[in-house]
């Protein structure tokens, strides 16, 4: 439920009405505005009785929401929410395009440094790179685990670039917090609702990936398990859905974020690597995420793609790495300039 006051709604009033809600057994959440002031309402789990609120005069209008998410949408917060990274890096908003690069998997200290370094040089601010990988079969590379923390840690304090990992067990959290600066949740684990809570309880920002077939409204509602929790750092990362085209990996679906932009306030970036599975289409695919708005894009690269141990063909060489960030920029640039 969404309470919309007057312009003429005194702090005295706003705090009579919060206490209100308290009695109800609800929570109040207060959503300063420009124009006026909103009080959201959370921890119902359906229809709020709301006779305790009609008739009050600093009330304008209470809105029932009935969407599966509260807290991300643009109802309850509808200014862009800016994530600071790692205490330093912003993304969302009209904060500059973030880069996120690196490769699919965690390999060897030799694979992550020689990445690592080279980013650095290219002021990409943040290093991917996958601990533990959700493999499709038990027989392909798992990642180095616990090892591959110890080497993102170890990477991140030699070059001062944030790292990312995917987190794939509730379990895991505290330890992967510890060596990384910001968790992922990978496609597979969209609906993990018990991770999702986990990561809501953590101190550290979120990249939520959208599922391998998940609807706007289901990502959403996994986005809202981590607000709910207790963290609002998350930034959704549209990665391509299944659908009944084979000729790529997954389909890009890059009308959705513009279209998701405007239900919720969070970031949205791309992940043209596996939303497309081939090397070639990862650079127009990055390029177009520009235009239609996203916050940044994360690209898989590689040392010597050709014998990574995973996702090695849609991994870009560094060269090519090198001529697309000079390309993001360019057009950043131009669309900021002129669109
Ligand atoms: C990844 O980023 O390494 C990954 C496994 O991606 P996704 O969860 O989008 O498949
Ligand atoms: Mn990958």
């Amino acid at each position: 439920m969404l309470i919309v006051l007057n312009h003429s709604a005194s702090a005295k009033d706003v705090e009579n009405i919060k206490k209100i809600i308290v009695k109800m057994g609800l929570k109040p959440v207060a959503i300063p505005g420009a124009e006026r002031t909103a009080i959201g309402v959370i921890g119902n789990q359906g229809w709020v009785d709301d006779t305790a609120l009609k008739g009050n005069k600093a009330i304008m209008e209470i809105i029932h929401v009935t969407k599966p998410y509260k807290l991300v949408s643009r109802d309850f917060h509808p200014a862009d929410t800016v994530v600071t990274l790692g205490g330093k890096v912003k993304v969302g908003g009209r904060s500059p395009f973030l880069m996120i690069a690196g490769p699919c998997a965690v390999e060897s200290r030799g694979q992550l440094m020689k990445t690592a370094k080279f980013l650095k040089k290219l002021g990409v601010p943040v290093l991917r790179g996958g601990a533990y990988k959700p493999r499709t079969s038990p027989h392909s590379f798992q990642g180095l685990r616990e090892g591959g923390l110890g080497l993102l840690d170890e990477v991140r304090k030699e070059t001062g670039l944030l790292v990312v990992t995917e987190i794939v067990s509730p379990e895991h959290v505290e330890i992967v917090a510890d060596n990384v600066d910001i968790l992922q949740i990978g496609a597979r684990n969209m609906q993990n609702f018990d991770l999702l809570t986990e990561v809501g309880k953590a101190n550290k920002p979120v990249i939520l990936k959208r599922g391998l077939s998940a609807t706007v409204e289901e990502w959403l509602g996994s986005a809202e398990y981590i607000l709910v929790n207790g963290n609002p750092d998350v930034v959704l990362c549209e990665r391509g859905i299944r659908t009944f085209e084979t000729a790529t990996r997954n389909t890009a679906d890059l009308a959705i974020i513009p279209f998701v932009k405007k239900l919720t306030h969070l970031p949205v970036i791309f992940d043209p690597s596996h939303a497309t599975g081939k090397r070639d289409l990862v650079s127009p695919t990055a390029l177009a995420s520009v235009v239609v708005g996203s916050h940044g894009a994360m690209i898989e690269v590689h040392p010597d793609p050709e014998h990574a141990l995973s996702d090695g063909p849609q991994s870009l060489h560094f060269r090519e790495l090198e001529r697309l960030v000079a390309r993001l920029k360019a057009l950043e640039a131009y669309t900021k300039k002129n669109l």
